[in-house]
């Protein structure tokens, strides 16, 4: 059986997950390897944070891993807050002040595009292989609906009348950045299992 630590400490995306994994994968938490500290996060794309995550439980802890990152980049603000989205508009980590932030800053722009994009990291026997969901759309003029979260009240995905937060948790996942990267992992891993 092929054992793989997520490093993350969001139960949630813990059970996203596990219920698509197969039998013959046992996945660990952080808690379960006795992870009890910070992991550092660093770097400055999304991608490079996914990797240093794995990478530090690889080194620290030995075992194969997989770890995520996630941001939202908007076109009309050069790609912010990007790697910052957790922290946009301060330590705090706050949503509702993010929200109010983007949609201050974009107060007096026509250009509203923007995309989510999720990086999972994977190490195996110290092989690191990288999967990317992204998901384009626009940022609404208002927060609207009450599912999600994070950014998911002023984010409206193309070709769709309304925002991730007036979505279900199944309908956002089918379509969402995280979940195309977790398809994508979860196929790969089909070559550890029989
Ligand atoms: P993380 O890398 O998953 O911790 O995400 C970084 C930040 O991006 C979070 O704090 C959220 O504010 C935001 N974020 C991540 N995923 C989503 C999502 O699916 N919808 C809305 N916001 C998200």
């Amino acid at each position: 059986m092929l054992k793989l630590v997520f490093a993350t400490n969001n139960k949630n995306k813990i059970k996203e997950i596990n219920v698509l994994l197969t039998n013959s994968i046992k996945l660990l938490s952080l808690k379960d390897i006795g992870c009890i500290e910070n992991i550092p996060e660093t770097a400055d794309t999304i991608e490079g944070n996914a990797i240093q995550k794995a990478e530090y439980i690889y080194k620290n802890y030995g075992y194969n891993c997989f770890a995520d990152d996630t941001g939202l980049e908007i076109e009309a603000l050069n790609g912010e807050p990007g790697v910052y989205s957790a922290r946009y508009a301060g330590e705090q980590k706050n949503s509702e002040e993010n929200m109010n932030k983007v949609l201050e800053k974009l107060k007096d722009k026509s250009n509203r595009n923007a995309r989510f994009k999720t990086v999972i990291a994977l190490i195996i026997d110290g092989k690191l292989t990288c999967f990317e969901g992204i998901i384009e759309g626009e940022i609404t003029e208002d927060k609207s609906g009450l599912e999600g979260f994070g950014y998911d009240p002023i984010f409206k995905p193309k070709g769709y009348g309304k925002t991730f937060s007036e979505m279900s948790m199944t309908e956002k996942n089918n379509i969402s950045h995280r979940g195309k990267a977790i398809n994508k992992l979860i196929k790969h891993l089909k070559i550890y299992v029989c």
